[in-house]
Parts: structure tokens; sequence; C-alpha cells
């Protein structure tokens, strides 16, 4: 006797049918490409960001079942609205994927590294996570079942890869992330982490750089073959962790970094 693969265990029309999201950041990189899969996945997709005209284009790229709602995830009214306007619109949250996030400078020394730099990293990265995990759980927790996700980084698998303030910012989410998982199991509801290394996004641009460094690096390891993680390759890691098919994953930072971490646990 044979037991099912994945796709047996899908959902027939995709593998979020009928399912709720909301993605924050997912005006762009990341974000855009794990609205465009769920979206295809079957996903309702509320699409939240600060960069409207971006993400209202998508939003209408999507068509039926895709809207866009501005939402700053560091104001707590602005997630608070985002939340209830999902909930009007759809009647539930299945999936809250927390992924908006700003980089400073990519390799700051401690010294360079200023209070300013923490409160304007740490207020969005960690604390809009924060809010968006406690508003989607105040729906949730009645509902019994959800989803809540984050991106992390594989800065925290990998010393000295970004500043002071990112890797702080994204080590916090992880430990959110856990703690969330702990208290929320009990409703029904599952919380991980995806850490990517670095990904061809706006984001990763002022780091250009630094990308040959990184991609011979990489390519030494053999382990990544020279190539950078794709948004699109992120966006497949997440879907998996959002549909049913993960209903046993919670508390898990999955790193995506081909194995780099293994090789290379630092880049200083
Ligand atoms: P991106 O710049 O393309 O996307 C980030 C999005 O977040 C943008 O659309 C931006 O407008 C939005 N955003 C920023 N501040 C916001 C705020 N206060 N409220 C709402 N939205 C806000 O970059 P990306 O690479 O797609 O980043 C997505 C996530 O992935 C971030 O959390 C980032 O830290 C993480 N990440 C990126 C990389 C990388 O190399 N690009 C690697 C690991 C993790």
């Amino acid at each position: 006797m044979t037991s099912p693969g994945i796709s047996a265990l899908a959902s027939p029309g995709g593998r979020l049918q009928g399912k709720v999201a909301v993605i924050t950041g997912g005006a762009s990189g990341i974000g855009a490409s794990t609205a465009r899969l769920f979206h295809e996945n079957g996903a309702k997709v509320v699409i939240a960001d600060i960069q409207d005209s971006l993400g209202q284009a998508l939003a209408d790229e999507l068509g039926e079942n895709a809207s866009y709602i501005h939402c700053d995830v560091s104001n707590e009214d602005d997630i608070s609205n985002l939340v209830d306007t999902a909930i009007v619109k759809h009647g539930k949250l299945d999936i809250m994927y927390n992924n908006a996030g700003v980089l400073d400078r990519p390799f700051s020394s401690i010294l360079e590294t200023t209070k300013w730099d923490l409160d304007l990293v740490v207020g969005v990265n960690l604390a809009g996570a924060f809010l968006g995990a406690k508003h989607a759980a105040r729906v949730m927790i009645p509902q019994r079942k959800g989803c809540i996700l984050f991106t992390a980084s594989a800065t925290t698998a990998i010393a000295g890869m970004a500043s002071y303030a990112y890797t702080a910012s994204k080590y916090g989410i992880v430990g959110l992330a856990k703690n969330l998982a702990a208290e929320l199991g009990q409703y029904g509801i599952r919380v991980n982490c995806v850490s990517p290394f670095i990904v061809a996004t706006p984001m990763s641009a002022p780091t250009e750089g630094d990308i040959p460094k990184v991609e011979a690096i990489s390519s030494a390891t053999g382990n990544l073959k020279g190539e950078l993680l794709k948004a699109e390759g992120v966006a497949q890691a997440v879907l998996f962790l959002a549909s049913d098919d993960a209903n046993y994953a919670s508390g898990l930072n999955v790193v995506l970094d081909g194995g780099f971490s293994i090789v290379n646990p630092t880049m200083m």
C-alpha cells in the first residue's frame, strides 16, 4: 500500500483554496511573489504595504480575490484596521504573513551603529511583526485555527551577515514566533518563520557591491552553485508552511540558505 504524496493531500483547485491571507510588505519582492503564488493557489489575498501605487497595481493585476490596503506595520491602528478590514471583507483570517521589513546599512560595525538605527529597524521589523501577530491572534483565537508566518533572515544562522539592528530584529522575530507557537498551539494556530539568505529584491539592491563576494563564497561551498535565491523560491517555502500540508509544522525557523550556514557559520 502506498502512502499519499503531498499533491494528494493538497486541496483541489490550489493548496490554499478558499483561505484568506494577509501579506504585509506585499507590494514588492518576497511579499509580492508570495501574494501571486497564494492567489494562484486559490487564496483571497489582502496586500498591505506603504507603497500604495505598487500595492494597488499588484491587486489590480491579480483581479478578483485580491485587494490592497495601506498599512504601516509599525503603527498599531494601521495593523488593527488591516485585520478588521480583512475580516469585514472575507469573514475570517486564515493566514497572516508578517513579511514587511527594512534594512539600514548591510554591514555596519558596532561603533557605526546608532540608537536611531536600532529604533528604526526594530520598530518596523520586530514591532511590526509583533503587532501583526497580536492582531491576527485576536481574531484567530476565537476561530480556533490559523497560521501566522514571519520573514526573519538567514542572519539568524550566519554571523556578520547584516547590521546589528537588522540582525537583532530578526533574532527577535524568531523568539517571538517560538513563544507564539507555544501559546497559540492550544487554539489550533501554527506559527513559523522563513529565514532566507540574500534574495535579489529591491531591499538587497544597496548591497549589490557585496553580491559578487557572496556569490564567490556560495560557489566555493558548492551548495548554492553561485546562484542567489529568488523571491519566488522563498514564496514556495511560505506556501508550504501556510498550507494544510504543513499541519504539524509549528515553532520552526526554516533557514533557506542552501546549506551555506552549515559550511560558513560566519561571514566575518
Ligand atoms: P522589498 O524591499 O522588496 O520588500 C519589503 C516591503 O516591505 C516593501 O514593499 C516595503 O514598502 C515594505 N515595508 C517597509 N516598511 C514598511 C512598513 N513600515 N509598513 C509596511 N510595509 C513596509 O524587500 P524583500 O527582500 O522582499 O523583503 C521582504 C522581507 O524579507 C523583509 O522582512 C526582509 O527583511 C526579509 N529578507 C530579505 C532578504 C533579502 O536579501 N532581500 C533576505 C532575508 C530576509
